[in-house]
């Protein structure tokens, strides 16, 4: 069933406007597929199934708001792949999600769990809302009826999805309530991300952070750079850019500039990390106000002189407009996509090493599947085994896209892409094409 290629529609999908100045998500992620599949010599049989999505879901979710009214909303689930296993991937609440979107986002976990190693397919989920104008009760309701819609999709075996943009694990535990209720018993392993008494694991939270720092330590050693030598800037200030953040600093490096949607913060000197995130803790989620260090604005922070960046913000932050400027000898995709397609040549002919979000950001899907293992077996591990064993696959993948990069002489996000997609075709061949 779950290798049909389908589409169902229950909703009039509505297509967003043109993104101005923005190159499509599905387009950055189709060039650099193609780019591997030439180098791989990938049939054109094999390339065609590796570009469609096996299924893609849109679901229409009313949800009775407080006042009485029935508002509906739009919702995705694009299973791009489930050749290595069942599909997994986050879902995100935004009120631009778009099926071109949460597409691209789905091959990127195809292309990610590969990289990693980790025995899952690619998959990726959205609602359209932004989760701000809802209430705590509207929300819960928006993601059950939603979770509801998704029942033949969602499955332990089947597609496993865990958060991502503007979902948390209060909501991975609704998804987990409402399927477990409609399945008639307790089913933890159906999605991850989960709150720790739950089912979740010991260092989930951290580990998409923790993952960046790892392969950004790999890559200053291959650059024969000492941690403590290192100047760091940090774009975003959430769950990835908070955590990777206080790690470098925690290695000694200089964290010279970070941000949020407040705006940039620059010191010289070195921020105090552990410092600011006790600020924002206490300052309802944001840096806003904090007093130690000079203004700087989001774009400004992606062009100062540092060592590493690590852009853990959103999509497309660096393009064709200001690749050229940026001044970092390390960039760590700490998020989806925040480097365009367009901009990787610049990039490269600039001698900037990209170490590419489907690498650097897998830190997540890894414990995730480390939590998806724990609940199947009913048994948890310490923090400390799930961070030791955390690095080392981090570290393995790094080390494999290293060697694939020197082989064919190519960027490290050209290995990913290389090493992926290889992987996947060669199981499917093994599988073969059901008929
Ligand atoms: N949303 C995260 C990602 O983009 C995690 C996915 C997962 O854990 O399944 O990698």
């Amino acid at each position: 069933m779950s290798s049909t290629k389908e589409q169902y529609a229950t909703t009039y999908y509505k297509e967003p406007g043109p993104k101005l100045d923005k190159e499509s998500p599905f387009e950055s992620m189709m060039e650099r597929f193609r780019f591997a599949a030439e180098i791989l010599n990938l049939d054109e049989g094999m390339f065609q199934y590796l570009a469609s999505p096996v299924k893609q879901v849109i679901v229409s979710i009313p949800v009775v708001m407080d006042d009485g009214r029935i508002e509906v909303f739009e919702g995705y689930r694009v299973i791009h792949d489930n050749v290595l296993g069942p599909s997994k991937g986050g879902i995100r609440y935004a009120p631009d999600v778009n099926l071109d979107e949460v597409k691209a986002l789905a091959s990127w976990m195809t292309w990610k769990c590969a990289v990693v190693n980790v025995p899952f397919g690619g998959a990726k989920g959205g609602v359209r809302v932004d989760p701000k104008k809802l209430s705590y009760s509207e929300l819960e309701r928006l993601t059950r009826r939603y979770t509801a819609n998704l029942l033949e999709v969602f499955g332990p075996d089947r597609d496993i999805p865990a958060p991502d943009m503007n979902t948390n694990e209060q909501i991975m535990a609704w998804i987990m309530d409402t399927y477990s209720m409609n399945s008639l018993r307790t089913e933890t392993a159906v999605v991850t991300g989960k709150p720790i008494i739950l089912g979740g694991s010991q260092g989930r939270k951290e580990a998409t952070g923790r993952g960046v720092v790892t392969v950004t330590l790999a890559a200053l050693s291959k650059l024969g750079i000492m941690p403590n030598r290192a100047n760091v800037a940090v774009q975003g200030f959430g769950n990835v850019g908070s955590v990777s953040a206080e790690l470098m600093y925690e290695q000694g490096a200089k964290v010279v500039a970070v941000s949020d949607i407040s705006g940039g913060y620059f010191n010289k000197k070195g921020l105090d990390i552990p410092e600011m995130i006790s600020y924002m803790r206490n300052n309802s989620n944001t840096l806003e106000g904090y007093a130690d260090a000079e203004k700087l604005t989001n774009e400004e922070l992606l062009e100062i002189d540092c060592d590493v960046l690590i852009p853990a913000a959103k999509e497309d932050q660096i393009s064709r407009h200001n690749a050229e400027n940026i001044k970092a000898k390390i960039i760590s995709e700490g998020a989806n996509g925040p480097v365009t397609a367009n901009a990787d040549a610049i990039l490269e002919k600039n001698g900037i090493m990209v170490i590419p979000d489907i690498l650097a950001n897998a830190g997540g899907v890894t414990v995730s599947y480390f939590e998806w293992v724990q609940d199947r077996q009913g048994y948890f591990w310490t923090e400390e085994r799930v961070n030791r064993r955390l690095n080392r696959m981090m570290r393995t993948a790094f080390d494999n896209l290293y060697k694939v990069s020197e082989e064919y002489n190519i960027t490290l996000r050209q290995a990913a892409y290389v090493y992926a997609i290889n992987k996947v075709a060669a199981t499917l061949k093994m599988r073969g094409i059901y008929a």
